[in-house]
């Protein structure tokens, strides 16, 4: 929970103005009403003054104007499935919710890409998208949720991402209004340009802290023919590391290939559809796509390379609604996590690919030496793992050991060469963390790069920067 309580009561003068911006049933200021945007699922609350649901990119000018005149804090939200804090008003002033900017402007199949408003769901651009014959990349577990703007502001991603990218490499172009109003036109409609600097990359995975996006021109990829998934178990944490680093290392790149360790593997081997050996120790989740003709072939070389030693099982699933059962129960992983450990630190870091093995060895001595249970699992392909410190606040030393714990293993990951985020982002959760990673130069860039964007720090204020 944070206070505002130093800016609670929005200027008189900005109300009256605001109030012309937008009719009544968009502008909110019930106490009650306004509570209910002051979360996400990082699970910490501040409560805005106010929340505006604009329906326009001239709306959104309009609003951010006087927000700048004023000095209001102006927070963006999708739909608060953001695990860092990013949608919280942490300094009081507006939320500006994009629910009601989610029309799908245009798909273009000859050209395969598709326009789109920011509060567009990520399923609702895999539907359209589907029904033309293509996909989006970026399929984080929350899709049926999270928004476009969310996607494109935390750099999201999914199992995908091994073999398609990240939000960053599916992104075209955008539509984006700076804090004085502005609007920016970056990027491009063709697969190549080189005309001005990248400001598409800028903005996306600036956490709504440089720019509010109205527009995306998202890049469409071709649905492929056939998928296989394929699970392997292992007896041993280091022989299924082992084998995620050996099928990185030959020339066909899986569509998937997600990490269960030990505990991941408990929380889920009930679940209908499961079957495992009851000595698994660890658990790869493996896809692989393309024409049909080479489905065989390519769950061939892929089981080659799973294989060493300590593999236990390896099948592939019988039928289409096996596979669908399986990938469900993954994306269920996180939440059920909540349900044992109410009060878990769920970091996402990333470290390359070769490093995976001496990531999962160490995080295990961590565990040890602090006392916290860990849990790993992710986007294992990426080298991206969901790292999850589970403690209990009500038990004194495992909370005084929780943080510095953290930190430890912030130190591990980038000894290993890795980041501190691979898609959730910095938010408040990470921000006291980010001169770990980035030098002071580098960061009074950066400060430097927020002060042109924002020169009032109305965007987001009180997250990224320490
Ligand atoms: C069960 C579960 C599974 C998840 N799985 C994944 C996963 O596999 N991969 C992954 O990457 N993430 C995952 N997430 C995290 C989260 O869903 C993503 O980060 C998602 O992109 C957030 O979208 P949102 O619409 O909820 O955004 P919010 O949480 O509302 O906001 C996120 C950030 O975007 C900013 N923002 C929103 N709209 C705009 C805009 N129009 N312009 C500028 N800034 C804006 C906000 O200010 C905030 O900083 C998961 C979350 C949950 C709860």
């Amino acid at each position: 929970m944070f206070s505002n309580e130093a800016s609670n009561k929005l200027p008189d003068n900005f109300l009256d103005s605001l109030k012309l911006s937008l009719p009544a049933e968009r502008l909110l200021l019930d106490v009650a009403q306004c509570w209910t945007y002051g979360f996400d699922n990082s699970r910490k609350h501040a409560s805005p003054q106010a929340v505006v649901l604009p329906v326009s990119h001239d709306e959104v000018v309009a609003i951010t104007k006087l927000c700048n005149q004023y000095k209001v804090p102006l927070v963006l939200r999708g739909r608060g499935t953001g695990t860092t804090g990013g949608s919280v008003p942490v300094q009081g002033g507006l939320v500006m919710s994009m629910e009601q900017m989610n029309r799908i402007i245009e798909i273009d199949s000859e050209n395969r890409l598709m326009r789109v408003e920011p509060g567009v769901t990520n399923q609702a651009v895999q539907d359209v998208a589907a029904g033309n014959g293509f996909f989006w990349a970026p399929d984080p577990g929350s899709a049926s949720v999270c928004t476009v703007g969310g996607n494109l502001a935390f750099n999201a991603a999914g199992p995908r991402a091994v073999k398609y990218f990240t939000t960053r490499e599916n992104t075209l172009g955008l539509v984006a209004v700076t804090a004085n109003g502005d609007t920016l036109h970056t990027g491009v409609k063709t697969t190549k340009g080189v005309t001005g600097y990248d400001m598409t990359r800028l903005l996306i995975g600036s956490e709504g802290t440089l720019a509010i996006i109205t527009e995306a021109t998202l890049k469409l990829l071709p649905l492929p023919e056939s998928k296989r998934t394929i699970t392997a178990s292992y007896s041993t944490v280091q022989g299924a590391t082992n084998a995620i680093v050996a099928i990185m290392n030959q020339s066909l790149i899986p569509s998937a290939l997600e990490f269960l360790d030990t505990a991941a593997i408990d929380l889920i081997r009930h679940q209908p559809g499961i079957d495992l050996a009851e000595n698994s120790r660890a658990l790869l989740l493996i896809e692989v796509d393309g024409l049909e003709k080479g489905m065989a072939d390519a769950v061939k070389q892929i089981s080659a390379a799973a294989d060493n030693p300590s593999l236990l099982e390896i099948k592939q699933s019988s039928n289409e609604q096996q596979a669908a059962q399986l990938w469900a129960v993954r994306k269920a992983l996180s939440p059920a996590l909540r349900e044992i450990a109410p009060n878990k630190l769920n970091e996402d870091v990333v470290v390359p690919v070769g490093s995976i093995p001496a990531l999962l060895e160490g995080l295990n001595r961590l565990s040890e030496l602090y006392g916290i249970p860990i849990v790993n699992f992710g986007h294992a392909g990426n080298g991206n793992i969901h790292v999850n410190l589970l403690y209990d606040t009500q038990n004194a030393e495992q909370s005084e050991k929780a943080k510095p714990c953290l930190a430890a293993v912030f130190n591990l990951v980038l000894e290993l060469g890795g980041s501190l985020s691979g898609e959730h982002g910095i938010g408040t959760e990470k921000m006291n963390y980010i001169t770990m990673e980035i030098d002071e130069v580098s960061l009074l860039w950066m400060k430097k790069l927020k002060t042109l964007f924002d020169p009032n720090n109305i965007l987001n204020p009180g997250k990224v920067f320490p």
